[in-house]
């Protein structure tokens, strides 16, 4: 009798956990209405340098992404005018919790619970209706690191984690991390080798049918990187030279097979 009830319960959760992912599927893949994505800054290593960015921060560093959103999503015929409003929230004082490096799939099931625990509770902001997708965004004092840690960006949950310079000459790039993680969480894949971050040919160059194909002018949003020659690779300046290839429109439907 007990066991019946609690296989019931459990199944009836998991019901809810499905329905819940379908329903986010379905409201973030529809394009029908304007996605509302808030922007959570964080002083993410605690310096004066991170802070002082991230309190002179606009809505308008951020416009560049729903102009990227705008312009491609009409170049594969989408019909609505702004797919993708980003909405800045004020500067929260804690941090998501951080994916260890060699965690294995139950650490990174962990760690995506706590995520989402972390999420649900730092984006209530009183006064402030919630986004349809998180996008934590932690500021680091170039300085202090040479590389920024991994971002990401989670498909279920909504939720993107965004490690980016607290440097206005890198704003431009941070947009592009940002749009990236932001691409992940309405379910495009990554287009670049894992291993030593060069575009996947064809689909994470923004110009396939190029001759010759090196340099490319742009990059392609899911590879984040213009390929120059078969070893070089770099980041543009900013979204003004990124493209949404076709594997990518698909995987977020703004093209059907
Ligand atoms: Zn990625």
């Amino acid at each position: 009798m007990w066991k019946n009830i609690r296989i019931a319960v459990l199944l009836f959760v998991l019901l809810g956990v499905a329905v819940h992912s379908w329903l986010d599927r379905i409201a973030t893949q529809g394009w029908k209405e304007t996605l509302w994505v808030g922007v959570f800054p964080l002083n993410g290593d605690g310096t004066p340098l991170a802070q002082h960015y991230v309190e002179g921060l606009t809505v308008k560093d951020f416009s560049g992404i729903e102009e990227f959103f705008a312009r491609e999503a009409h170049r594969y015929g989408v019909a609505i005018e702004q797919p993708v409003h980003a909405e800045l929230y004020p500067q929260g004082s804690e941090l998501p919790p951080a994916l260890a490096h060699d965690a294995g799939p139950l650490g990174i099931a962990w760690w995506s619970l706590r995520l989402r625990w972390f999420a649900a509770h730092a984006a209530e902001v009183p006064g402030r209706a919630p986004p349809r997708i998180r996008m934590f965004v932690l500021y680091h004092d170039p300085a202090t690191l040479d590389r920024v840690p991994d971002s990401h960006g989670l498909q279920k949950g909504l939720i993107g984690v965004v490690h980016a310079f607290a440097l206005p000459a890198m704003a431009g790039g941070n947009n592009i991390v940002i749009a990236h993680e932001l691409m992940h969480t309405l379910g495009a894949s990554d287009k670049y080798d894992l291993g030593s971050g060069a575009p996947l040919y064809p689909n994470g160059f923004a110009e396939p049918d190029r001759e010759p194909l090196y340099p490319q002018g742009r990059a392609e949003i899911m590879a984040g990187r213009r390929a120059l020659s078969t070893q070089d690779f770099e980041m543009p300046q900013g979204l003004r030279d990124v493209v949404v290839g076709p594997a990518t429109a698909l995987e977020i439907r703004w093209t059907r097979p």
